[in-house]
């Protein structure tokens, strides 16, 4: 089974070393030439220069690009050369429409797809244990889990193709109010002239412990934001949860601030930094 990867950017990076570890990648495509040959060099697989070259080669296509308009241009162009039978699985943040879209695309040419996002940010997928939300066939995901396997801790078939993206949806909401509620709690802390690198290690360590406290707090408050994750890609999947929350009638108040906070950062110019930089609104820095 011949696994090619599209998409080389702070998480693609990750997850396509991990498959080659595990001797499962053949070969790469990123917009930006360059990042792949860098790549391809170093794990010994194909370089391509177009998605469709990849697509012409690859049983199995992953993805990992920005939004919903990158992942439909990809899938528009994986569909001129897919070899019926294949998988295409993409493992961006977006929407349940556009994965739908995606598959109906797809499955004209007889390929598969499977909306397939993660969380564990850049560290899990650099580790190879990130958590996969999965939408689409169950037998075709049985197919293609040794592939996920080498680049995942978790796998969890949520249903029909879209529900990958729900359970989405629902991390990144969750998101927003944690990072609400860290940025806010450590400025407090800062301003009560407390030690922050022993209020993170003790807080870590209790019930008010969490992931993003204990990989974002110490460099937050050193006002260290390199992404990690883009506040900007952030913004752009609590939009998506808007839309949706908006359709089910459900109230996501904590998002709508953070979707504020955001454009207000994105406005300053600091869209790429991480979205720990939501610490600069509460310590006004
Ligand atoms: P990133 O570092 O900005 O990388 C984006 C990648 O997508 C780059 O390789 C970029 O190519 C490519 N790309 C974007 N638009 C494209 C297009 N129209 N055609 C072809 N390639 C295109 O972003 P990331 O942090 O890896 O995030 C990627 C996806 O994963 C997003 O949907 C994000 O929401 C999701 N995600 C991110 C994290 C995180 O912690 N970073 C965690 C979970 C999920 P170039 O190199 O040419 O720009």
């Amino acid at each position: 089974m011949k696994v090619g990867y599209i998409g080389l950017g702070a998480m693609g990076q990750g997850m396509a070393r991990n498959l080659a570890k595990a001797g499962q990648l053949h070969g790469v495509y990123n917009r930006t030439g360059s990042k792949a040959d860098a790549l391809a060099t170093e794990l010994q697989v194909d370089a391509y220069s177009s998605p469709q070259a990849l697509a012409a080669q690859a049983d199995v296509i992953l993805m990992c690009v920005s939004a919903d308009e990158d992942v439909m241009q990809m899938v528009l162009a994986i569909a001129e050369t897919v070899k019926p039978g294949s998988v295409v699985i993409d493992t961006s943040t977006v929407s349940s429409q556009t994965a739908q879209q995606a598959a109906k695309i797809l499955k004209a040419k007889q390929a598969d797809f499977l909306d397939a996002p993660v969380s564990g940010g850049v560290e899990g997928a650099r580790q190879g244990s990130l958590a996969m939300m999965v939408g689409g066939d169950a037998m075709v995901l049985e197919r293609v889990k040794p592939v996920l396997q080498a680049m995942t801790a978790r796998i969890e078939h949520l249903g029909d193709t879209g529900a990958g993206q729900a359970c989405k949806a629902v991390n990144q909401i969750m998101c927003a109010g944690i990072n609400q509620a860290v940025t806010e709690a450590l400025a407090f802390g800062e301003a009560q002239g407390l030690d922050m690198q022993k209020v993170i290690d003790v807080i870590t360590g209790g019930a008010a412990g969490n992931w993003f406290l204990q990989h974002r707090g110490k460099t937050m408050t050193q006002g260290v934001f390199n992404p990690g994750f883009k506040l900007a890609l952030h913004h752009k999947d609590l939009l998506i949860c808007q839309h949706m929350a908006e359709q089910a009638h459900v109230a996501c108040p904590l998002t709508d601030t953070t979707v504020q906070d955001y454009q207000q950062l994105m406005q300053q110019g600091l869209g790429d930094e991480d979205i720990s930089a939501l610490y600069r609104l509460k310590r006004n820095i």
